[in-house]
């Protein structure tokens, strides 16, 4: 998960790495109400996730606050490679004497944490890899050890710093090194490291990526909602929103996918998935259930279930569960069900209490729900 130069500052400041001055805003008129009060030289940047917005026009240096509100609203009506401004900060001016880059990144080869520096910031770094490979030197953390003092000094020197912007720089690094490792961070950078006039650095710009699989850890970074999605997910499900009139629900990404395109090429259109996963506790199959027909428009619902640890059995214990408590009218939406696998007689047997279609293959199933949708 990518976040907001905003909110990355945020931490950085928090860490206590040199951040400029500053404020999002959502709006043109919080814009000028931030400027007059301030009363410096600002600079406005459109905050989206994606790198590369000075060159795309999403930084502009707005002389007064009258320009700082005009600006604004240009910037939040822009799209930047294709993602909507939605909030602009507002800075200090930094008074840029030099520019260089800071950054740690996961590196899966050698099982490290790798620390880049160049004396080339404000660009794309990997631009400088390829053109001034002699620009940017690296230094390998292993992370049971942790980043040491010298590693840095030998880093630093590497690009030339001189010694009062090398005091600052290893005290930079190693908080930026701290938030990357306590945020669960792949990517953690700043681009520019700014040397400002009276030779101070300031983080210019701050990305902080975070990695998807300790998101649990970070929860203050969760998006909170009501949407399909967010309540599967939180239930350990993935619902996915689709365009046709058909419900799936397989456990298991693969086959969910095939049943998919077994519809699709069947000639139906598949209106949105859920993939209960693992499991099939009664509570998992009717929240799918709910979901799939929670979406308006749909004329039956394709269940198909691959019994390995999962028992078809158990399965089917949780769809009658399911049902009982969904008091779903079968003849209004039709339900076809595939088991295959572990335990799928004592399953089907079960199954037979209801007015279910069950089908042997996943190729019927497809051909089935199809029929059913048309009907
Ligand atoms: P990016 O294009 O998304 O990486 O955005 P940055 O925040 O890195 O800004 C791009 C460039 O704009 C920097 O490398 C600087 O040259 C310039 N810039 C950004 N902030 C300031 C500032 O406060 N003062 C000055 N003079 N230039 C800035
Ligand atoms: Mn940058």
């Amino acid at each position: 998960m990518k976040l907001h130069e905003y909110e990355a500052k945020k931490i950085f400041k928090d860490a206590g790495i040199p951040v400029p001055d500053g404020k999002v805003v959502f709006s043109s008129s919080e814009a000028k109400k931030f400027a007059e009060s301030c009363g410096k030289s600002l600079v406005a940047k459109a905050q989206v996730k994606v790198g590369g917005r000075g060159k795309a026009g999403g930084i502009k240096f707005p002389e007064n606050p009258e320009e700082t509100g005009k600006v604004t609203s240009e910037l939040l009506r822009m799209k930047i490679k294709g993602e909507a401004v939605e909030a602009v900060l507002l800075e200090e001016r930094v008074d840029i004497n030099k520019e260089l880059y800071l950054g740690f990144v996961v590196d899966r080869g050698s099982k490290n944490i790798v620390c880049i520096v160049s004396s080339m910031g404000g660009v794309d770094i990997e631009e400088v890899a390829k053109s001034h490979p002699d620009k940017v030197s690296r230094i390998y953390v292993d992370p049971r050890i942790g980043l040491m003092d010298f590693q840095l000094r030998n880093l630093f020197l590497k690009i030339g710093l001189e010694s009062d912007i090398m005091r600052q720089a290893i005290s930079i690094a190693k908080k930026l090194y701290n938030v990357f490792v306590s945020f669960d961070s792949e990517l953690c950078e700043i681009n520019p490291l700014v040397v400002t006039g009276d030779r101070k650095l300031i983080a210019a710009d701050a990305v902080l990526n975070i990695d998807d699989n300790a998101l649990f850890r970070h929860l203050e970074f969760e998006k909170v909602d009501d949407s399909p999605e967010y309540r599967a997910r939180k239930a350990g499900l993935s619902y996915v929103e689709l365009d046709g009139d058909i419900g799936i629900i397989g456990n298991g990404a693969g086959l969910v996918m095939a049943t998919l395109d077994l519809v699709h090429f069947s000639g139906g259109e598949p209106a949105n998935f859920c993939d209960v996963g693992g499991g099939a506790r009664a509570d998992r199959i009717s929240l799918a259930l709910n979901l799939i027909l929670e979406k308006k428009g749909i004329k039956a619902i394709l269940i198909n279930i691959f019994g390995g640890i999962t028992r078809c059995d158990e399965v089917a214990k949780g769809l009658i569960d399911a049902f009982e408590q969904l008091q779903l009218d079968l003849n209004k939406i039709p339900i076809v069900v595939r088991l295959a696998g572990t335990n799928r007689e004592e399953g089907l047997k079960i199954l037979s209490k209801l007015n279910l279609i069950t089908v042997d293959t996943m190729e019927e199933a497809a051909k089935k729900v199809v029929i059913e949708a048309r009907r």
